[in-house]
């Protein structure tokens, strides 16, 4: 199974991918842990990527693309993959539409977290208090708002022509979204 998981920042998309991965026995890819792991351990990609993430601006394209076609080259993606906060702009979604056709995978589903901003900036500044992040401040958010609209929404329309787009009503609890999942996961 190989499905994308699509919406804005703090649609809860992260804490979907990896319950309905664990639930699937495929891994949860996450480009947002991917990148902070980078940064993390100081490697190239990181220096590179880490002012951008701090801002809540995409990191370049180039970087984010090698860093999912590399994750999903290693075996225990045999089985299908979730991923979570990839492809995040058109640039993207068109390299994964080729990395697909090269290695002859076949998406199964995308899935967009469709909820308000009011609501997503509710739980980002609650997390902020929780984990620290870099970028859940005020400034940094309103960027990451801002880069969804412009960069990321239009691809429901991509996934939509494809006729692989299913739209969940994200603003419901952890446990409904979970069981909406748990039953497309089994489809
Ligand atoms: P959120 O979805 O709450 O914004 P993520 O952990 O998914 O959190 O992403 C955090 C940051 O990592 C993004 O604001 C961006 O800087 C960077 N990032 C994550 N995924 C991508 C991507 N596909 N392309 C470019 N930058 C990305």
């Amino acid at each position: 199974m190989i499905m994308i998981f699509l919406g804005p920042p703090g649609s809860g998309k992260g804490t979907q991918a990896k319950s309905l991965a664990g639930q699937l026995g495929v891994p949860h890819i996450s480009l947002g842990d991917l990148l902070r792991d980078e940064v993390k351990r100081g490697t190239e990609i990181g220096q590179q990527a880490k002012a951008h993430m701090a801002a809540g601006h995409l990191v370049p394209d180039e970087l984010t693309i090698e860093l999912a076609e590399k994750r999903i080259s290693q075996s225990d993606c045999q089985k299908g993959f979730i991923f979570d906060g990839f492809p995040r702009s058109a640039a993207q979604a068109d390299a994964l539409d080729k990395m697909f056709a090269e290695k002859k995978l076949t998406l199964d589903r995308v899935v967009y977290f469709n909820v308000s901003e009011e609501e997503t900036v509710k739980r980002l500044l609650l997390r902020a208090g929780i984990e620290g992040r870099a970028d859940d401040n005020a400034a940094a958010i309103r960027t990451r708002f801002e880069v969804y609209e412009r960069s990321t929404r239009p691809l429901i329309e991509h996934y939509s022509k494809m006729g692989k787009l299913l739209e969940i009503d994200a603003a419901r609890s952890i446990e409904a979204i979970g069981r909406d999942l748990a039953e497309i996961g089994r489809n």
